[in-house]
């Protein structure tokens, strides 16, 4: 395998690189071990041989569809939709960078990735190396296209694998983040304990996931999507995936169960930020109009209260590894 033209802290990733299989450490891409040999196919690290998890087979077609239904490009850009996404994606991220302490230079391993929309965003506010980890090729396969049109492809290695059973050795990243994953997984402590092993100690570990406080509101989704279509010009859904079946282990926590996760897996220095308030699924005008600069504010100001915080939409949760 040629690591020549790679930037430099991935090929340090490519060299520390183990099997899923008996977490053997690899040479040149096989395992000496179990003999398997691992290799990229257009541009992606394929480490799912197998999967014997009916579960997680069905998690991985479904983001494949995911992937090729190009989410949020499909949506036209001055739609209320779109805008009210983009400030979630952004307002999540900020705090990512905040909790995890992100700063320029530095390794950064996301794990489910998917298509990359907080990725790339995450990669415009600070000049980082980012290794993307999803079960899905249709994800990473557009993350790849995206990456390339926006030029930062150099900045990113992709590996499909298994977010509970990572191919990569012990203490090797900087910071590892986590996008709207770890409610997809089958064992969310598996998955923190992964995360915690691959970050290297004095590193930082950072979730962001929906709020399961803030659950009996979003029983009003369906209300307010009725009330916004009515004084929209365009309503129309985010995604729109024929046939898509229904996540098989969907769960959400509150910000006490993901500390007490973080806690236990040895993290140290856990820290919650409340983020996003208002419906995010608004269609134009009344979502352009809740975009604007004063409705964002208000929602970062409304977090500041404790009994108004437990009602936020999302959480993110950050931990020191020791
Ligand atoms: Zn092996």
């Amino acid at each position: 395998m040629v690591l020549f033209g790679r930037k430099k802290p991935f090929s340090k990733v490519l060299s520390n690189l183990i099997c899923p299989r008996d977490q053997n450490q690899l040479t040149d891409f096989q395992c000496s071990k179990c003999g398997t040999k691992y290799g990229e196919v257009r541009g992606i690290f394929r480490f799912l041989p197998e999967i014997r998890d009916e579960g997680k087979t069905q998690e991985q077609k479904r983001y494949d569809m995911l992937g090729r239904a190009r989410r949020l490009d499909d949506v036209e850009p001055h739609g209320g939709f779109y805008q009210r996404k983009i400030l979630l994606n952004e307002t999540r991220v900020s705090a990512v960078i905040q909790g995890a302490r992100i700063d320029n230079d530095q390794l950064i391993l996301d794990v489910g990735c998917g298509s990359g929309f907080p990725t790339l965003s995450l990669m415009k506010k600070k000049e980082v190396y980012v290794v993307g980890l999803d079960i899905s090729v249709g994800a990473l396969e557009f993350f790849q296209e995206k990456a390339l049109k926006e030029k930062m492809r150099k900045r990113i290695l992709l590996f499909q694998a298994d977010a509970e059973n990572m191919p990569f050795a012990a203490d090797l990243f900087d910071r590892v983040v986590s996008f709207s994953s770890i409610e997809h997984v089958p064992n969310p402590d598996v998955f923190i304990e992964e995360c915690v092993r691959v970050c290297r100690r004095g590193g930082y570990v950072s979730v962001c996931t929906p709020n399961r406080t803030a659950d009996p509101l979003r029983q009003l989704k369906p209300v307010f999507l009725k009330f916004a279509s009515v004084i929209s010009q365009k309503p129309r859904p985010i995604i729109e995936v024929q046939g898509l079946p229904l996540s098989p282990y969907h769960k959400e926590f509150t910000d006490k169960e993901l500390n007490f996760l973080f806690e236990k897996s040895g993290l140290e220095d856990v820290s919650t930020s409340f983020l996003i308030y208002l419906p995010t699924g608004v269609p134009h005008p009344l979502g352009t109009f809740m975009s604007l600069p004063p409705i964002a504010y208000f929602e970062s100001f409304v977090g500041k209260f404790p009994f108004v915080r437990r009602f936020s939409s999302l959480l993110v949760v950050s931990g020191r590894k020791c």
